[in-house]
């Protein structure tokens, strides 16, 4: 390791910037935050700078660099390359720790990426050998830590006292802040509810115990299967996690972003193997949560709709287990996305229906002819094996043999494919296609605006558009 991080207090010291353009300019921003006293030294300032100094927020020294200017400075940063040489040697030669922008050789300290949650931060830095990758990671980490993580700090430090009075033993201390922030009272504070959360704390500082391992169930929808489509609380959850139980239709993919140490239970149905019953899953999901595990119950697409994710909800609410919903982007939506199909259109749909077609003994189900009737779009799920029935429902119901159908198969999938056709042939073209699940069935006349549909004529396109 070439260079040695550390964290450096500026506050109310002096700072000095060569340079007045732009680049200084972002060089000041990070100083002032660090609450530096910034003296720049430069014949003439950029816009930002000349109202920085009308605010009295700097001052500005006009005259050429000499040894003097660096009389009380904590820190010297250029962003005058011209002045790079002359202003490290004076710096290091009197000991003051310098950094000239773009030029790590004539550095003394390099100003890291930094990700911001004060009084957290994260300084990231590549001895400058990469600022680009500096800053792909800087985004990552940006948006993988919760916005409010640094509420989190100040909310544990407001505690610290208190609980380092109540309980002596260092050990016992540290599992205690564990319980703290990997349980329901941290999840508080991120979410934003303190007041609940301080009710918390303060009820742990005043027992005398340990509190027993909070467990808790996430149902976290991880969208239609492209990680990329992942929230990022999702993210989260499946980073945090101890246990995940999930099904099996979910993207290829999807099961890299799960903690490398978390325990998987597979619970999908898959042909051949043995599928768990919903009664077994609530049961892992309770008994695992009650042993004190954070435990994901990760569902496609999101947990709401289709996904039996009520059921859950409401037996491990019933059993006094903390669940936690985290929605996910619907396979509707991820399959008209990817498809470029607008669920909605001005003068073509005005409304989107979501429907199963998974009824009672994997028959279509009866649907209502009135949803089927009205002009919106339909998005069918569950619907590959029934969509001669479906097809002929929908036309039973009044839509027409020629609406425009979209099948859209492995949305957001590496290997999906999209088909087009008309209701009336909704089940031939899923059989000669041989769609494989999951796909969901479109129909409505905004399925004709898909990027690979059979083209509009010229008159159908202008009334559309
Ligand atoms: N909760 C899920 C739906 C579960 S039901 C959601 O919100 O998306 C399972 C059905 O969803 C499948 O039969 C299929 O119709 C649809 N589905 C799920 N993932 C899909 C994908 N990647 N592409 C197309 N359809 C998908």
């Amino acid at each position: 390791m070439r260079y040695l991080p550390l964290f450096f207090d500026l506050a109310g010291r002096r700072a000095l910037v060569v340079g007045g353009d732009a680049v200084a300019a972002r060089k000041i921003r990070l100083l002032l935050r660090a609450e530096a006293s910034v003296c720049v030294l430069a014949p003439k300032l950029c816009a930002e700078l000349e109202h920085l100094l009308e605010e009295g927020r700097i001052t500005q020294a006009r005259r050429d660099f000499s040894p003097e200017a660096l009389t009380d400075c904590a820190l010297v940063v250029v962003a005058d390359a011209a002045q790079g040489p002359r202003v490290a040697a004076t710096a290091k030669a009197a000991g003051v720790p310098v950094n000239v922008v773009d030029t790590p050789a004539l550095c003394t300290v390099v100003l890291p990426g930094i990700v911001d949650r004060d009084p957290v931060i994260v300084a990231i830095g590549s001895a400058g050998s990469a600022p680009v990758l500096v800053r792909r990671l800087r985004e990552k980490i940006e948006a993988f830590l919760p916005s409010r993580l640094g509420r989190l700090a100040r909310f544990a430090s407001a505690f610290r006292g208190a609980i380092a009075a109540k309980q002596g033993d260092p050990d016992v201390r540290r599992r205690l802040w564990e319980e703290v922030l990997d349980g329901p009272i941290a999840a508080d504070v991120l979410a934003g509810r303190e007041q609940e959360a301080s009710a918390a704390m303060l009820r742990l500082v005043n027992s005398a115990e340990l509190p027993p391992r909070t467990g808790q169930v996430a149902l976290v929808g991880v969208g239609p299967g492209d990680p990329d489509l992942l929230t990022l609380r999702a993210l989260r959850r499946l980073q945090d996690a101890d246990l995940v139980v999930h099904d099996a239709l979910i993207g290829p993919d999807l099961m890299e972003s799960v903690r490398r140490d978390a325990e998987r239970i597979p619970v999908g149905k898959r042909k051949g193997a043995h599928s768990v019953s919903q009664a077994e899953i609530l049961e892992i999901l309770r008994r695992e949560a009650s042993a004190g595990r954070r435990v994901v119950r990760l569902k496609g697409g999101d947990p709401f709709l289709f996904g039996r994710g009520g059921e859950e909800l409401l037996y491990l609410r019933r059993h006094g287990i903390a669940v936690e919903v985290v929605p996910g982007i619907t396979a509707a939506l991820g399959a008209a996305a990817t498809a470029e199909i607008p669920l909605t259109h001005r003068g073509l749909a005005q409304s989107l229906t979501f429907i199963t077609g998974h009824g009672a003994e994997g028959a279509a189900p009866d649907l209502d002819p009135a949803l089927l009737r009205s002009g919106g779009t339909l998005a069918i799920y569950m619907g590959l094996s029934v969509a001669d029935q479906l097809a002929a429902r929908i036309q039973a119901a009044g839509r027409p043999a020629d609406t425009p159908v979209a099948v859209i198969e492995r949305a957001s999938w590496p290997d999906q494919r999209n088909h087009y056709g008309r209701l009336g042939e909704l089940g031939v073209l899923v059989r000669e296609r041989k769609v494989q699940g999951p796909a969901l069935l479109l129909v409505g006349a905004v399925t004709a605006l898909g990027r690979e549909a059979p083209s509009l004529s010229e008159r159908a396109l202008t009334e559309v558009c």
